[in-house]
């Protein structure tokens, strides 16, 4: 222990390595010592989830070889303290059991040996690893030894004994997506999710199911076959389309059929994959919003290419965090048995 002696800054300032005096997040190093400051957590970790945008990069840079995939997550942790992909920018999180509490830690609630999901990116979590033991292609889930720490203000959540670990862990890396789409869809409106058979998007439309009501009409978009079929059987949208995200032309074409023209209110990105701003902003009508909380956005594509085509769409980033956003997503499951099914049978079945 680093004799339990002072507090370190609410933020994680003093892990920062390189360059001093940034926040942990932006840095490109940061202390990963295990050994924990009065007001932070170390956790013995167990299990990753690779944020997708990153997953998918590692993957097509190792083409899917896993020793390769392997090697670079040791690498991107040992460089820099975290699993923060130098590529994608994004992260993701993780699930393990509290080894450590400092005497000052905020929250009285947690004890020695619970089991938690942190709530915060990977791109900031100290993380030093002792073994990387599996890597699950499909779900970019990686089982690990290692330890990590939280800082003060890091949010974090029990897990649940309802539901198994790696649903909960896949579902809560992207619990902001639906929490936002409960506020930000109203009755009535014409809702598009890009991405729509993914984790985030399957929420998102569970959500935008829920909120548009009887007169909504809600736009599932996803290139993979078999992810449409499962979103059909889910029934939870209104169209299901197979189509490229990456195509705007094409995107636009079957949005602007099946909304007779208006085009969509509000249009969710949850697709793992660049090239898609065009997309969204083409299928948005004038004055419509789009929630990008894809990692793979853009802000310049977005920016210019929506200035570009003289639309006049609001855009939002997703963030990850929301107030409430964990139990609203988990709530999904117990909501809507078929969703859970289908996510256990993805990320719990093997
Ligand atoms: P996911 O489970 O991998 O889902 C992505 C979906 O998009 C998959 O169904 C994928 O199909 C589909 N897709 C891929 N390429 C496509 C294309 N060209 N056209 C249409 N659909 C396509 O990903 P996720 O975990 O939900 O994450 C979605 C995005 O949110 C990622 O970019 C991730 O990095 C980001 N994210 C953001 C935050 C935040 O805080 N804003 C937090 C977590 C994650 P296949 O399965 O066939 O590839």
């Amino acid at each position: 222990m680093k004799d339990s002696r002072h507090l370190g800054h609410p933020y994680g300032l003093h892990r920062v390595r390189e360059p001093q005096g940034v926040l942990p997040q932006p840095a490109w190093k940061i202390d990963a010592d295990p050994s924990i400051y009065e007001n932070e957590l170390c956790i013995e970790v167990e299990r990753l989830n690779i944020d997708s945008a990153s997953f998918t990069q590692l993957k097509e840079e190792a083409q899917g070889d896993i020793i390769r995939i392997k090697e670079k997550i040791w690498n991107i942790i040992q460089e820099r303290g975290k699993m923060h992909n130098p590529v994608t920018g994004s992260g993701g999180m993780l699930i393990g059991r509290v080894a450590s509490i400092g005497s000052h830690y905020p929250n009285h609630e947690i004890q020695v040996g619970m089991k938690i999901a942190t709530l915060v990116s990977l791109t900031l979590t100290p993380l030093s690893l002792e073994a990387i033991h599996q890597v699950d292609l499909q779900t970019g889930q990686v089982e690990v030894s290692g330890k990590a720490i939280l800082f003060a203000t890091a949010p974090y959540a029990i897990l649940p004994d309802d539901l198994p670990e790696r649903v909960t862990l896949a579902a809560l890396d992207v619990c902001g997506a639906p929490l936002q789409t409960k506020r930000l869809v109203k009755p009535n409106q014409r809702v598009l999710v890009m991405g729509a058979g993914g984790k985030s998007g399957l929420l998102c439309l569970y959500q935008a199911w829920k909120e548009a009501g009887k007169e909504g009409q809600v736009i599932a978009l996803e290139a993979n076959e078999q992810a449409c079929r499962e979103i059909q059987n889910l029934n939870i949208a209104h169209e299901v389309i197979q189509v490229d995200a990456t195509n705007p032309i094409a995107v636009h074409e079957v949005v602007d059929r099946v909304t007779h023209g208006k085009l969509a209110d509000l249009t969710i990105n949850c697709v793992n994959v660049p090239n898609t701003e065009l997309s969204a902003i083409l299928a948005t009508r004038d004055q419509g919003l789009i929630y990008f909380f894809s990692m793979a956005v853009q802000f310049t594509a977005a920016a210019l290419g929506a200035e570009g085509v003289g639309k006049d769409v609001q855009m939002m980033i997703g963030n990850g965090y929301g107030q409430g956003h964990a139990e609203l997503t988990l709530n999904i499951f117990r909501e809507s048995p078929k969703i859970k099914e289908l996510f256990v049978s993805r990320y719990a079945s093997r």
